[in-house]
């Protein structure tokens, strides 16, 4: 069920299109001025994320990158220190918006292969009362765990987390831009396996093929505190609704089926996992993302594959000079899965 003209796009779950459901819920949606919290969607897109995650409330953004930006602002002030994985997002991808529009320090801590920080490496990373020290006021993990392969954090790592930070009065944001990914891989109650977290985000634009957004939650007080910075930062958005209409039933329709999504991820790595000339990145796939390395023997440089690849209309992305990440989503079924593997295969031979 590739896209409407064609293309098979493994690049990543942020290119889904919506589904036809959104489009026209979107054309009908009731809507007001949510900047005065009048827009009836974007209340019911909330409440129901809030819900949904076991939180008190919610807060639609843009975008994950602004989620988790407010939510460093909302829990850090300048010059405080904000811990996170070197393979997290926040670190890698989120244009040091911390740092350059809130003055917040980041401090690093290696992420394991499974994607966590080591307990060990999270009890030493919190400062002591020392007059030369900045303050400890966060930490973020990640789930899934994308630059570790799309790893899911189980809710017993989160509470040893949020047991150790707890008590030091440092709180847990969680970017969850897929942790419906991750509730479905573990067999969790989504509330269950974020109830450690004092906020978590999530992305409607990825696997659950939102057009547009992300969705904040927290404690009341936190998401008052974090709507008055969306509109500092110029997240404040009008007719809203237009956009959390595709959200409502990206929550209502598009949780259920991510387990398809993970399987089909499985038979690329098993379609794959047998060719002499690569190997499994990051380990066997755990959700919606299979990582490959080219092993340096192999002659055919990454962008030929890329190249020979599209010719077919199949779009494959590199997450390294040698390595693919290859993610499945909504947009993506078993044939378009058996063709890539045939095509790739005959390429790799
Ligand atoms: C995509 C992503 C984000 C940011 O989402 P955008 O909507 O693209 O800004 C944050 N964290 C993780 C782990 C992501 O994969």
């Amino acid at each position: 069920m590739a896209f409407e003209n064609g293309i098979i796009d493994f690049r990543s779950d942020t290119v889904t299109h919506p589904t036809k459901a959104m489009r026209t819920a979107m054309a009908s949606a009731p809507i007001g001025d949510d900047v005065y919290g009048e827009d009836p969607t974007i209340n019911t897109l909330e409440k129901k994320s809030a819900e949904l995650l076991g939180k008190e409330a919610g807060l639609f953004t843009p975008s994950g990158t602004m989620a988790n930006l407010i939510a460093v602002l909302t829990h850090c002030g300048r010059g405080d220190e904000a811990v996170m994985g070197d393979n997290g997002h926040t670190f890698l991808h989120e244009v040091g918006g911390i740092s350059a529009l809130g003055g917040v320090f980041p401090q690093l801590v290696p992420n394991l292969p499974d994607g966590t920080l080591s307990l060990e490496d999270i009890k030493r990373a919190i400062r002591i009362d020392d007059i030369h020290h900045p303050e400890t006021k966060l930490f973020i993990l990640e789930n899934t765990q994308n630059h570790c392969g799309g790893y899911p954090i189980t809710r017993e790592y989160l509470k040893s987390v949020s047991e150790i930070v707890k008590p030091e009065d440092i709180s847990l944001h969680i970017d969850g831009a897929r942790i419906f990914n991750a509730s479905m891989a573990l067999g969790e109650v989504p509330s269950d396996l974020v109830e450690s977290a004092d906020s978590v985000m999530f992305c409607l634009s990825k696997g659950l093929c939102a057009p547009v957004g992300s969705v904040l939650c927290g404690s009341k007080e936190f998401i008052k505190k974090s709507r008055k910075i969306r509109k500092q930062l110029g997240g404040g958005m009008r007719q809203a609704g237009i956009l959390g209409a595709a959200g409502i039933i990206a929550l209502d329709e598009m949780i259920d089926r991510l387990d398809k999504d993970h399987d089909r991820a499985k038979m690329i790595a098993d379609g794959l996992e047998d060719l002499p000339g690569i190997t499994l990145d990051k380990g066997y796939p755990q959700t919606n993302m299979v990582f490959i390395e080219i092993l340096d023997d192999h002659n055919i440089s990454s962008d030929t594959l890329i190249a020979e690849m599209a010719e077919e209309g199949i779009l494959i992305g590199m997450s390294g000079p040698r390595n693919f990440r290859f993610v499945t989503h909504y947009w993506i079924n078993d044939d378009d899965v058996q063709k890539f593997i045939q095509k790739f295969r005959q390429l790799m031979g």
